[in-house]
Order: C-alpha cells, then sequence, then structure tokens
C-alpha cells in the first residue's frame, strides 16, 4: 500500500501527520503490518540509524508508595507481594554504577517510587551521583517522581543528565488511571525538570482502557512537551 510510503515520506520531509492520518496508523489492517513497519522504519533510520543505547536501571526505592495508579504494582492499593524498602544508601548506588560501567551500559537510571523525592532523599542521591560521575563518568538518568524547582536544581548540579518523568497516558483519560496526582502535576515536573537544565524524558503507558484518539493525544502532548526521549509500556492484562 502506498499510503504508508506517503505518510513516512511526509515526515521525512519534516511534515506534520494529522489526527485522522494518526488515527488511521493506529487503525492500520493485520495485512498491512509489515508496510507500515517497513515506512515507519526509514524515518527511524534517517534520526537513529541501527543505533541502540543501553540503559541500567538501580531501582533505588521500592514499594511505600501513598499514591494510587491502578496500574502499579508499589501503590498504596496493590496487593502485589514485592520487596519494600526505602532508598538505597549511597554505597549500593555507587556499586550498581560500578557494575553499569562493568557491562559497558550508557546510561546509569536511579528509579524510586514514590509521590516524589523527600529532601532527605534527594540529598542520598545527589551525594551518589557526584561520586559516580568522578568514578565512572556515566550518564545518569533520575526518576524520582514529582519534582520541586530546587530539587530539580540540584540534580542538574549533581551530574543527573536526564529526568524522567512519564505522562503515561492522555490529559482526558488520567483521572482513571489514578485520583492521588492530576496531569497537570505530571506536565508541571517535566517542565521544572526541563526548566533546570535536565533533559526531559517522558513516556507513556498503553494497555489501560484509552481510546486510540488518548494515544494520538499521548503524541501531540509529548511533541509539545518536547520529551528528548520517550519510553513506550505495554501493559498487558492478564484474566
Ligand atoms: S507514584 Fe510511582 S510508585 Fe507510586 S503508585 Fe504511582 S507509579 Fe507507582
Amino acid at each position: 500500500m502506498e499510503k504508508w510510503k506517503e505518510l513516512a515520506q511526509h515526515v521525512l520531509n519534516d511534515g506534520e501527520i494529522m489526527n485522522s492520518e494518526a488515527l488511521s496508523i493506529l487503525e492500520c489492517p493485520d495485512e498491512d503490518i509489515l508496510l507500515l513497519m517497513h515506512d515507519s522504519f526509514q524515518i527511524r533510520k534517517k534520526y537513529y540509524g541501527k543505533k541502540v543505547k543501553l540503559n541500567m536501571i538501580m531501582n533505588a526505592k521500592s514499594g511505600l508508595c501513598p499514591e494510587n495508579c491502578g496500574y502499579c504494582s508499589q501503590s498504596s492499593i496493590a496487593e502485589s507481594p514485592i520487596e519494600s524498602y526505602r532508598m538505597r544508601d549511597k554505597k549500593l548506588l555507587v556499586e550498581g554504577a560500578k557494575q553499569a560501567h562493568k557491562l559497558n551500559i550508557g546510561t546509569y537510571c536511579i528509579v524510586a517510587s514514590g509521590r516524589g523525592p523527600s529532601n532527605k532523599e534527594v540529598d542520598q542521591v545527589v551525594e551518589a551521583v557526584k561520586e559516580i560521575k568522578n568514578t565512572y563518568g556515566l550518564k545518569i538518568c533520575a526518576c524520582l517522581g514529582l519534582l520541586k524547582p530546587e530539587q530539580a536544581k540540584r540534580l542538574k548540579e549533581a551530574g543527573v543528565d536526564r529526568y524522567n518523568h512519564n505522562i503515561n497516558t492522555s490529559a482526558s483519560h488520567h483521572s482513571n488511571i489514578t485520583t492521588s496526582h492530576t496531569y497537570d502535576n505530571r506536565v508541571n515536573t517535566i517542565t521544572i525538570a526541563k526548566e533546570s537544565g535536565m533533559s526531559p524524558c517522558s513516556g507513556v503507558i498503553i494497555g489501560m482502557k484509552e481510546e486510540k484518539q488518548d494515544v494520538v493525544d499521548m503524541a501531540t502532548s509529548l511533541k509539545t512537551l518536547d520529551a528528548d526521549s520517550i519510553p513506550i509500556n505495554f501493559l498487558h492484562a492478564i484474566d
């Protein structure tokens, strides 16, 4: 089918995809999927070639979260038998970075559960990041939840290169996945991270009973937010 080729060419020529065209991609018939993937790959090839970057996640704090995100096993309403622990100390965070360095990983991601970090938790991450930067020179991404501007400033000054905070879903679907914080809270943190000089990483989770239009809206929001990196997660419910 020429349609996907034409759309890909339009994007390669710096054109924008209309809402109806974006929806038609999501409604692509099964027999066209391989063609769609082939033509989409031309866009990927132009901007990223065949390069794949390796990131390693350090689960710096697990569980103990007061929020009620319906998709998350660490939430206050989840009953999953997960391990819970407070923010890992500097020694363990640096030990993880040593492992990442040994494995030739490009970016070491320090990820913590919770609504947002306390100032004490930011202190712990800041101290670890300074040592990791001095010793291993790894790129560092932090994902600590909702941020205050002064916390973002401290993380940036310590050497955090990137901050991850996903929008997760569309603005209109957000209250269906959590009621303990808002979509605007999330957007605000991405803006704060960006204004501090950290590179914004923000993505979504697909498979939370959203409509196709929500998926298009998520993509449009991330374009507006100018996220540098966009993780796409898929949730597969097991009945
Ligand atoms: S804020 Fe983060 S850790 Fe807490 S429930 Fe939501 S996704 Fe899970």
